[in-house]
């Protein structure tokens, strides 16, 4: 049996999340002390810290702005040209990006900023999917760890120590992060939180038949060489209000391209946009946690207060870890491809990473799968 959070539809089975005595959920907890903070010195505490952080800058940007295009990082950009900054944004290219995901990346780059776009080798990029998604069951793990590294190494390069993150995922996610480290990024942030799985970086090159030199956008830069440059990372959404929705609908406003209808696997159509390869990343963790794209989604409206337990089960049932047939229209088959994965390889790959307890099976244990070949949770909400 799956138990539930009594607020939101995160599962106990989800990692590193805390529940309180009452069955409430980190995020949840995270969300209520929310309504209780300054926001107008929490903006003063940014202001006094960027000044600090900034009397050794050298350059003509006051920060980089890790971007990637997507509605969160369109708005994080406005943010810091309305507080009057000249950020130098940075994109480290998703996987397999979209038409979508182009467009929004020039459109980005049209609200008035300098931009490096930086795009690690596709070739061997394709191999860190493949193992990924073999070893950890995770096929955006490269892109999980680049999108971290990539613009801390841009900071060293451009000698520009600030770098504005825009929400700590812990929070509105429920890691034990969220209190003890809420406003800044350090390596130790990344290695424990960004998502590498225990899969090091180091060990690859020797095991997979990588070049030591191919592997560097994949590592976090030096102590010396970020103490040379001061680098500092602050979270964004720690001193401003952060909320996904009023971030879409800023971006749309300024010229944000979304998919046009409801994505696959979500219940909204202007998020992850940009990657055919979310789809799978999402689906791998329905099958090992048992949630996806859209119980997150669900949550976050639950926990405002947006839509009732009963609709977010009902939407949970009818959106949540599909099989991922198609992902923004593409074909799996399609998405496969340059990875050299069969559909039928996927299948063994999905079997592989799928928590059994978690699902439906008949009288043989053998797991049940619908008419889309889509497994069925054991239980979508909490049973007394
Ligand atoms: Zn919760």
């Amino acid at each position: 049996m799956i138990t539930y959070c009594k607020l939101c539809l995160f599962p106990s089975s989800k990692p590193d999340l805390y529940f309180d005595s009452d069955g409430t959920c980190a995020a949840c907890l995270s969300y209520r002390h929310r309504s209780e903070i300054d926001w107008e010195k929490r903006k003063g505490e940014f202001i006094e810290l960027v000044s600090k952080v900034n009397k050794t800058n050298k350059t003509n940007w006051d920060c980089i702005v890790p971007v990637s295009g997507g509605k969160d990082s369109t708005a994080q950009v406005l943010k810091m040209l309305e507080l009057g900054f000249n950020p130098l944004c940075v994109t480290a290219t998703t996987c397999d990006l979209t038409p979508i995901g182009r467009e929004n990346i020039q459109n980005i780059k049209n609200l008035g900023v300098d931009y490096v776009e930086f795009s690690p080798n596709p070739l061997v990029r394709r191999k860190l999917n493949r193992i990924g998604l073999e070893q950890v069951g995770d096929i955006s793990w490269p892109e999980h760890v680049g999108i971290f590294t990539i613009p801390v190494r841009a900071a060293v390069q451009y000698n520009v120590p600030l770098i504005i993150w825009g929400e700590n995922s812990q929070n509105e996610y429920g890691g034990p992060a969220a209190d003890a480290a809420n406003n800044v990024l350090t390596r130790s942030w990344l290695e424990e939180f960004g998502g590498l799985l225990g899969l090091r970086v180091s060990d690859l090159p020797a095991s997979f038949g990588i070049r030591d030199n191919q592997i560097l956008p994949y590592q976090y830069p030096s102590d010396d060489e970020l103490q040379r440059v001061g680098v500092t990372g602050l979270f964004l959404g720690h001193y401003f209000p952060w909320n996904g929705h009023t971030n879409y609908m800023l971006a749309q406003a300024n010229g944000f391209k979304s998919f046009g209808k409801v994505i696959e696997g979500s219940i909204v159509d202007y998020e992850n946009v940009d990657n055919f390869q979310t789809g799978i990343h999402d689906y791998f963790k329905f099958l090992k946690f048992g949630f996806g794209r859209a119980t997150d989604l669900i949550s976050i409206h639950m926990r405002r207060g947006h839509i009732s337990r009963d609709q977010g089960v009902a939407l949970s049932k009818k959106h949540d870890g599909k099989f991922p047939w198609t992902y923004l229209d593409k074909n799996l088959s399609e998405i496969l491809k340059p990875l050299q994965i069969s559909t039928q390889e996927f299948q063994s790959i999905c079997d592989k990473f799928t928590n059994e307890s978690l699902f439906q099976t008949d009288s043989n244990g053998v797991l049940i799968r619908d008419e889309s070949n889509s497994l069925i949770k054991t239980n979508y909400d909490n049973v007394d």
